[in-house]
């Protein structure tokens, strides 16, 4: 992995045309955008590393994931390959296929294969019932590839103000209004509505959604969960030499295109005055701009606001009580895996497994792709391991009973991928540490360590989302915390969406 110099800020301007707080993908992708058309762009990051939860750590030499591994939306009308082509950038990667194996047992397991036909064949052998299940795919797809075209038409959703209305009807069609009752319908209904009556695979949609929509089959509204069911039928790469990768060709980008990136630097205030904001961090750098965009989750904002700007967000906030963290693991191991292996494998777990307060019904583990020595010798692999959790069991221990709940849970995971992922050995493992809320909280800053975006709710209309505009002239907000939501293809597009509000609000 590349090492990341800590940027000096001496002799810096004092005065930009945008400041953008944080650089994971959201912040990436707009800071991108906007320097590419000229504007001078100051990107402010409080850790080391640019990326957040899409970034990569190193340990003795072994390059882990920090959070993502998975990597889609380059296929047409999707917003990375948007990305790419505003900006000229090229994301280095590698196409896998299949995208994962979902293990519901310790048999054989479900194999997410990208082609759409094949997939629903081999979905058939799994959970039977042909008919409903067809029925259930043709109308997943469908809803799918429409929900990508009408996210990259309607960057003005969700509309602010009467001009965004009227754009909205004039870029959707009839065709589009169809998709309307989606929102209203949860993916389980949609199925139950196809004749899907098979417990196993209720469950099935059950983990699938849980690491793409946050949420399960009856809480996800079919309009999103279509869209993040069908994410393994999209092309799905790996990033050789880690995800990070994909964070220094934005930074790459932004360097090239007069725009700057500093390390080290948390923004701790955020002033409003009549040309624009002024930012200040923890290093007593302040600098200035007409227009700022937080990448920061939205529960952090009131910490670094005040007066009007601080209520705002404090009220934004208090609409998403409900939150993820993860609990993460990184192995090195030495080479025994299996060959053929893919390098993506969802774990399901009994019900009323041993540490079910602690962790979620299911697990996750993403392999460093054989040959990537960038990664790991030659001979050696990587893995991640993640799942989700609730932050506040894990803020809510003493020290010491933190310290022995973490090495048991993982313990116990590190049991599970010995026992289900074929050739694993724990005797060959030459590097581990684990993550908790605690850590994810210390690493990227996200208040109580809560990752992973905004869980979908059929509670929640899809306008009553915390909108990337905000009541404050030239500040805007991106990331997984404000619309459409999380996974990097998300994030990315609502980079994108606030990019063209800055082109059409800053004319
Ligand atoms: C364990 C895990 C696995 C995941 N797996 C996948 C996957 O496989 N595929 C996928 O697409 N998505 C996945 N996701 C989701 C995805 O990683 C996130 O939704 C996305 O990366 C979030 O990007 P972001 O730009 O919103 O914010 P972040 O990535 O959180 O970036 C915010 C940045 O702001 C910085 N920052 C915070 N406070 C300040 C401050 N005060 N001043 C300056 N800088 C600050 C942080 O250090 C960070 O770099 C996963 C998430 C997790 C946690």
């Amino acid at each position: 992995m590349r090492t990341t110099r800590t940027r000096s800020s001496e002799g810096l301007s004092s005065e930009w045309d945008v400041v953008v707080i944080g650089s994971g993908m959201g912040g990436l992708s707009v800071a991108s955008l906007l320097s590419t058309d000229g504007k001078k762009v100051l990107v402010l990051e409080a850790g080391l590393h640019p990326g957040g939860c899409s970034s990569s750590y190193t340990r003795k030499g072994y390059v882990f994931e920090s959070g993502a591994t998975t990597l889609v939306g380059f296929d047409p009308g999707q917003p990375m390959k948007f990305l790419e082509e505003h900006t000229g950038m090229h994301i280095p990667r590698h196409e896998l296929n299949p995208s994962m194996s979902v293990w519901l047992d310790n048999q054989k397991p479900v194999i997410r294969m990208k082609d759409k036909a094949e997939w629903v064949n081999h979905c058939i052998s799994h959970f039977g019932e042909e008919k409903a299940q067809r029925k259930f795919w043709d109308k997943s797809f469908y809803v799918a590839e429409r929900v990508w075209n009408i996210s990259l038409k309607n960057i003005f959703f969700p509309p602010a103000n009467p001009s965004d209305f009227f754009r909205l009807a004039l870029n959707n069609s009839p065709k589009d209004l169809a998709l309307l009752p989606y929102m209203l319908r949860s993916v389980a209904q949609v199925a139950r509505s196809c004749g899907i009556t098979e417990d196993r695979f209720y469950r099935f949609l059950n983990e699938q959604l849980i690491i793409t929509a946050q949420a399960g089959a009856t809480q996800t509204p079919f309009i999103f969960g279509a869209a993040a069911i069908c994410y393994p039928n999209s092309s799905n790469f790996y990033v050789p030499g880690g995800l990070i990768e994909m964070a220094f060709t934005c930074l790459d980008h932004l360097e090239s295109n007069h725009g700057q990136w500093l390390n080290k630097q948390k923004v701790v205030q955020i002033n409003q005055y009549k040309q624009g904001y002024r930012i200040r961090t923890d290093r007593r750098l302040e600098v200035q701009a007409p227009i700022v965009i937080s990448n920061i989750p939205l529960w952090n904002m009131p910490d670094i606001t005040d007066g009007e700007m601080r209520d705002y967000f404090k009220k934004e906030s208090a609409k998403y009580t409900d939150a993820w963290g993860a609990f993460t693991m990184g192995i090195a191991l030495s080479d025994t895996l299996a060959e053929e292996l893919s390098l993506h494998h969802q774990f399901h777990l009994n019900e009323g497994h041993p540490y079910s307060d602690w962790i979620a019904r299911s697990f996750f583990v993403s392999i460093s792709m054989r040959g990537d020595t960038q990664r790991a010798p030659e001979g050696q692999r990587v893995l991640n391991v993640s799942t989700h959790c609730s932050p506040e069991k894990w803020l809510g221990l003493d020290q010491d009973s933190y310290e022995k709940k973490k090495l048991e849970v993982q313990e116990y995971l590190f049991e599970q991928v010995q026992q289900r992922l074929p050739g694993a050995d724990r005797a060959e493992c030459l590097q581990l540490d684990a993550a908790t809320p605690r850590t994810w909280e210390k690493w990227v800053y996200r208040k109580d360590g809560r990752v992973g975006g905004i869980p979908q709710s059929m509670k929640r209309a899809v306008w009553d989302w915390t909108s990337p505009v905000t009541p404050f002239k030239g500040m805007y907000l991106v990331g997984d915390t404000t619309y459409p939501g999380q996974g990097i293809p998300g994030v990315t597009l609502s980079g994108i969406n606030v990019y063209y509000r800055i082109v059409k609000d800053f004319k």
